[in-house]
């Protein structure tokens, strides 16, 4: 059966060490969360760091220690600790420090399953990718988030109980014909969703060989959360635009309309002709880039290179779009003396800057325009820098005194309240369906690829 044992075939992905140092003297930047952010049981924790004289290494480093390090005595080779590129502060390099592991969402998802001998992991980064690691870990391996409240706002923009409503109105209307393909950026409830209707997960990697074999099918697809990566995606395969829909912003709108409410643009006269229906949600850091942006840095001589969360217009304008993995491998092998200028998350950018710089690579933030009529970027993504070193040592502390809290305890099909951190868990029976579905869509993704690659 071709879902009998999907994880056996998670072998196609590899971490890719950032190869970051911390440097004596560098601060370690994370901006302070106020105190009541924290769960009662990390106070102590947050009260100590936020105590500490300064946030360099020489002090950061040794208090980390007295934590982390008996954590590390205590779990022995059983533990394994994970974080994403993006990540704020210099938490990666700390993961890293202490032998994790750092990389895009993809390859996080496969660390549970590729590494059976691990079975306390504990990450560092929004909660769908801890949940995509529990979806694929097997039964005695325990998966925790260092704060549930870290979630990824595109992700929360399409909860379930905002998606479903109209992914069963479409499901009534198109039958079979409909396809969910999710992006990775999803709860597992719609990847399973994903598993349940045929389709599958895609990532901004290989959304496009994953939306082609759809298109192969004659499949009306939905494609969920990301407007701007499926639109990104239709135009790379030369779909024509016209047959995109994009049903209203969540933030506006919720699932309060019907399809013949008038509520979409279009009306369903549209939608009975879309090739791709898009989920309306985005990611707040990416949908600033803009092809004015873009073009002022090209007029001054850099390449830029931009992510496919960000608008068409951006895309089409860039020299060159990616995913975070393109975007760092095309950091790290430019030749000394290039410029080039990222739009993508901010502390990502600052890392590849840090690194390549090191090689005469110079390297720019989309955003960063001294011209305030462009808008600012911000820091980075707010929600993932959530996981600072307060909660990194409080985590590993509580979990080796084995006080640590169920609600970061992270398993397949929770529905997190990311402002309060309330779990919304499965029984384990439908746990059980929602691991079936959920690899299937996963399953499908990895063979797809494997396919195009
Ligand atoms: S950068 Fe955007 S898409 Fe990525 S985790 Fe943050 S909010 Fe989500």
């Amino acid at each position: 059966m071709a879902h009998a044992n999907p994880t056996s075939r998670l072998t196609g992905s590899r971490l890719t060490p950032s190869g970051l140092t911390l440097e004596p003297g560098m601060p370690i930047c994370q901006t302070d969360l106020p105190l009541d952010w924290y769960q009662d049981e990390f106070k102590p924790y947050a009260e100590e760091y936020q105590a500490l004289p300064d946030r360099t290494p020489e002090t950061v480093l040794p208090w980390l220690d007295r934590y982390v390090r008996p954590a590390q005595d205590h779990f022995g080779d059983s533990l394994l600790l994970l974080a994403h590129f993006y990540m704020g502060g210099e938490i990666v390099k700390l993961v890293e420090r202490y032998g994790g592991a750092v990389s895009d969402s993809y390859a996080l998802a496969l660390q549970a399953a590729r590494n059976p001998e691990k079975k306390v992991i504990v990450e560092s980064a929004v909660h769908f990718m801890a949940e995509a690691v529990a979806i694929l870990a097997h039964d005695d391996q325990q998966v925790w988030i260092t704060n549930p409240k870290a979630g990824c706002t595109m992700e929360m923009l399409a909860k379930d109980h905002l998606v479903m409503p109209i992914a069963d109105q479409l499901i009534e209307r198109y039958g079979d014909d409909l396809m969910v393909i999710a992006y990775m950026n999803t709860s597992g409830r719609l990847k399973a969703l994903a598993g349940a209707t045929g389709g599958a997960v895609c990532t901004s990697s290989n959304a496009h060989l994953v939306v082609d074999w759809a298109r192969k099918q004659n499949k009306k697809i939905l494609f969920v959360p990301d407007q701007h990566l499926g639109r990104n995606t239709a135009w790379k395969l030369g779909m024509e635009l016209d047959k995109l829909v994009t049903l209203p912003d969540p933030q506006v709108h919720a699932s309060n309309y019907s399809l013949t409410d008038g509520t979409i643009e279009g009306g369903i006269q549209a939608l009975d002709r879309a090739e791709m229906i898009l989920w309306g949600s985005y990611c707040g850091v990416h949908t600033i880039f803009s092809a004015a942006m873009v073009g002022w840095w090209q007029e001054r001589g850099w390449k830029v290179l931009v992510h496919p969360e960000s608008p068409l217009e951006a895309v089409q304008a860039a020299d060159g779009a990616g995913s975070t993995d393109y975007l760092w491998k095309a950091a790290m092998n430019a030749k000394p003396g290039s410029k080039i200028v990222i739009g993508t998350e901010g502390h990502f950018v600052r890392n590849a800057a840090a690194e390549a710089g090191k090689r005469g690579v110079e390297i720019k933030h989309l955003a960063d325009i001294p011209d305030p009529s462009f808008g600012s970027a911000g820091c980075g993504c707010a929600t993932m820098s959530r996981n600072d070193p307060p909660h990194l040592a409080g985590m590993l502390d509580l979990l080796r005194l084995g006080q640590a809290p169920d609600i970061n305890l992270v398993q397949s099909g929770d529905s997190v309240d990311e402002i309060t951190a309330r779990r919304d868990r499965l029984s384990g029976e439908e746990q059980g369906e929602l691991i079936r579905d959920a690899k299937l869509s996963l399953e499908r993704m990895i063979a797809i690829t494997e396919a195009g690659a």
